[in-house]
């Protein structure tokens, strides 16, 4: 394996991967996975992925779990890049794409981060696992942890969309509904997690959910070529996917499979809860916490998150920037998305395809820029958000 130790992304500080870990024990901020990229760069080659089989563990070598052990694994990843000429024409783009992750298992790309957490946590020793979710986490969760035979504990807050709700019980978790936001779970969990013998499974809480999202950029290089797009629009919660596909960026670059170019990152919230949005356009380092939060996208329903200065970098670094978009503007864009391209996207989805527009029309994304948005999530979910439209 070629992971070596996990690092703090904030003071640097060393810690064993050997052992269950949460966040940095001096500052409490996320650990980051470190690998050896010259001794990868010297076992593979970028062209030996293309007779690998269509998976995310197809990225072993810079993914954690020593090489004898089996993946905790329902099939996620190498999910399609699609073509999106249609709303592309109308919009003014010439090189539109959507990367689908609605075709991962449990119907989001929630399915990448929980295929390597709950597989280290398993191989680690971790019996039961507890997580905050808002939408989809939850079902990945408890998914990939009735997969492992392990305990799955989801807080969810009481207005969670039902599906969400009904897919944890049915895949055998414990679930808790909380009269509150996605962050009064996480505290609920925190509160209790000793006593319980419980492993904190919450984003960038925990170093390896990161590094499943991370294939993201994998593979978005590997389908275009080894060539990335100039504009990526992402509809971000905790970020773990935009962080994720920078650090890939990074590994990738490192080990002499891409060049230095990076596509200009592009964050896409909810206005009803921007605090991502806000921090970017007040130059702010770190992003407090929202206030009353709410949107009918759950996934973008994150008050707070622990990864706020490394997407705020990220989004400065990269030349992208941060938007907002109306509830009512992504349920609407869901149909024409729909009838455009055949994709019943997540509200989540939809809300990059205005903002994709808001952008073009601003000028911040020009005709011929290569762009790539993420359908982060199917709308079979929602359907309590689409029924009354
Ligand atoms: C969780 C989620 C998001 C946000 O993802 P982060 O990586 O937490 O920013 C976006 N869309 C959907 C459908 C989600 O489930
Ligand atoms: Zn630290």
């Amino acid at each position: 394996m070629f992971l070596t130790h996990l690092s703090c992304t904030i003071c640097g500080l060393r810690h064993e991967w050997e052992q269950l870990q949460n966040l940095c024990t001096n500052c409490q901020k996320p650990l980051f996975p470190v690998y050896d990229l010259a001794a990868v760069g010297r076992a593979l080659k970028r062209e030996d992925l293309a007779v690998r089989e269509k998976s995310l563990w197809k990225y072993r070598e810079v993914l954690p779990l020593p090489p004898k052990v089996e993946p905790v694994s329902l099939g996620e990843g190498g999910t399609p890049l699609l073509r999106a000429k249609k709303f592309g024409d109308v919009s003014g783009l010439t090189n539109l794409w959507v990367k689908d992750e609605a075709q991962n298992p449990t119907q989001s790309f929630k399915a990448r981060g929980m295929t390597t957490a709950v597989s280290m946590a398993k191989h680690l020793g971790a019996t039961k696992l507890a997580v905050p979710s808002a939408g989809n986490a939850g079902g990945a969760l408890a998914a990939y942890a009735a997969r492992a035979g392990l305990e799955a504990h989801i807080f969810m807050p009481s207005d969670t969309p039902r599906a969400n709700i009904i897919e944890c019980r049915e895949l055998g978790a414990h679930v808790v509904l909380i009269d509150g936001l996605i962050t009064d779970c996480g505290a609920e969990i925190a509160k209790r997690k000793a006593a319980e013998g419980w492993f904190d499974m919450s984003t960038l809480k925990e170093p390896y959910r990161v590094e499943g999202k991370k294939t993201l950029g994998y593979e978005l290089a590997e389908q275009m070529d080894w060539t990335l797009p100039d504009v990526i629009l992402y509809p971000t919660g905790g970020g773990t996917g935009l962080i994720g596909m920078w650090k890939a960026f990074e590994e990738m670059e490192a080990l002499g499979w891409i060049g230095s170019a990076r596509p200009r990152m592009f964050t896409v919230q909810a206005s009803g809860c921007a605090p991502i949005v806000r921090a970017f356009e007040a130059g702010e380092k770190f992003a407090t916490e929202f206030p009353d939060a709410h949107t009918l996208a759950s996934g973008l329903r994150v008050p707070k998150a622990v990864g706020d200065f490394l997407m705020l970098d990220i989004l400065r670094n990269s030349g992208g920037g941060a938007v907002t978009v109306e509830d009512e503007a992504m349920i609407a864009m869901t149909r024409e998305v729909g009838a455009a391209e055949g994709l019943f996207v997540a509200p989540e989805g939809a809300a990059c395809f205005v903002a994709l527009r808001d952008l073009v029309s601003a000028g911040k994304i020009g005709a011929e820029d290569r762009v790539v948005i993420f359908n982060t999530g199917s709308g079979i979910k929602y359907l309590d958000c689409y029924e009354a439209s």
